[in-house]
């Protein structure tokens, strides 16, 4: 099997692999369907597709494996559903597993290569319950740090801007600020035009799923969610990223999943999370159900201090190339870096998104007792 050839790198094309997929699922759920909501105006067509097949005899557990929260990351996204569907559906039970698979969950941050929404805003830093009573807290580095991370001027001539910014990051940041904002990213809710911004209300991809989740999970007596993003942690390796409700420590769930790279994101300073929120807020409204939740982070570059430097770079300089414009070139170079940021063309990487993808839900449907 040719891994790379599940990736597709255009959000149209992903998006009709993705509603073939519905076709061959329904060889096993005959009555699955596929379903949609738009983001944005219809005229744009910026969908998020939904399949769903219902357990055929009795409803015990539901796997949801949701992609493109940050658009661009949802091409790796994608190409973990079509091998879970090709890989894992034969063996699942069907009588009483479910499935919903998602595609494209900020569906303008993919077609337009970016990780945030229209509005600018990251949604994994966007889902928070108290927007109306306090205004969330934004992190130091943001306020500290104001001129460099809002853009001020139209990027012309790439190679001196590059250079100037790279010996600025250099005197500004230390390793510990570089790596943290390169994995664990605080976000911020005063400026709209800068970098890791979690809106002032929910927004709308994060209010419509949401409410989907919701509804989905009502139905089942167990939920496995598993949030596919790319970019953080090491080169060519998969981290399992765990949240708050999952009552198992990290070194617990490491030997219990054989696997090496565990997290949990315990971080006070890491706001509005996506998968946090969701298992949240099912938890308390369905007491007697069990919610498993998983962020599965591919990561794209290595963990060097040069690395996680051009990790800031490339997200500053795509963020001052969207506001202010700039030259051809440096849109050009800019975008390339960005790409290589979280979506790289290298087909090891590729492989090692879907192999490794692969190896980790294997072992976490087996650990919950599905496969
Ligand atoms: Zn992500």
């Amino acid at each position: 099997m040719n891994e790379s050839s599940f990736f597709n790198n255009d959000y149209e094309q992903s998006r009709s692999s993705f509603r073939q997929l519905s076709r061959r699922i329904r060889t096993y759920y005959p009555e699955a369907v596929l379903d949609y909501w738009y983001t944005g105006p219809a005229a744009d067509d910026n969908t998020t597709d939904i399949i769903e097949a219902d357990a055929l005899e009795e409803f015990k557990t539901l796997i949801v494996l949701s992609s493109g929260e940050h658009g661009i990351e949802g091409f790796a996204g994608n190409a973990v559903l079509e091998m879970f569907v090709k890989t894992f559906l034969p063996h699942l039970d069907k009588s009483t597993t479910g499935l919903t698979l998602v595609h494209g969950l900020n569906p303008w941050g993919m077609r337009h290569n970016r990780r945030v929404t229209e509005s600018n805003i990251d949604l994994n830093r966007n889902y928070l319950d108290h927007f109306s009573n306090n205004s969330p807290v934004t992190h130091s580095i943001f306020e500290n740090h104001l001129p460099l991370f809002r853009p001020a001027t139209p990027v012309n001539d790439i190679n001196t801007h590059n250079n100037e910014l790279k010996s600025e990051l250099r005197h500004i940041f230390s390793y510990e600020d570089l790596q943290m904002l390169k994995n664990t990213p605080p976000g911020q809710y005063k400026y709209s035009d800068s970098l890791y911004y979690g809106g002032k209300h929910l927004d709308e991809p994060a209010e419509k799923w949401t409410d989907y989740f919701i509804s989905r999970a009502a139905g089942y007596e167990k939920v496995i969610h598993i949030d596919l993003h790319t970019g953080g942690g090491p080169e060519n390796e998969l981290t399992l990223i765990f949240m708050n409700g999952e009552t198992r420590s990290a070194e617990e769930l490491q030997s219990a999943l054989s696997w090496k790279n565990v997290m949990k994101n315990t971080s006070a300073d890491m706001l509005g999370d996506s998968v946090d929120y969701l298992q949240r807020i099912a938890q308390k409204k369905f007491t007697d159900k069990n919610i498993v939740s998983s962020l599965f982070e591919f990561g794209t570059i290595k963990e060097s201090f040069e690395d996680c430097l051009f990790c800031t770079k490339t997200m500053l300089n795509e963020n001052y190339l969207h506001f202010k414009g700039g030259s051809e070139e440096a849109a050009e170079k800019v975008s390339n870096d960005f790409i290589r940021l979280f979506n790289p063309a290298s087909r090891s990487w590729k492989e090692s998104v879907v192999t490794q993808a692969e190896q980790a839900l294997k072992s976490l449907l087996t650990n919950e007792g599905v496969l």
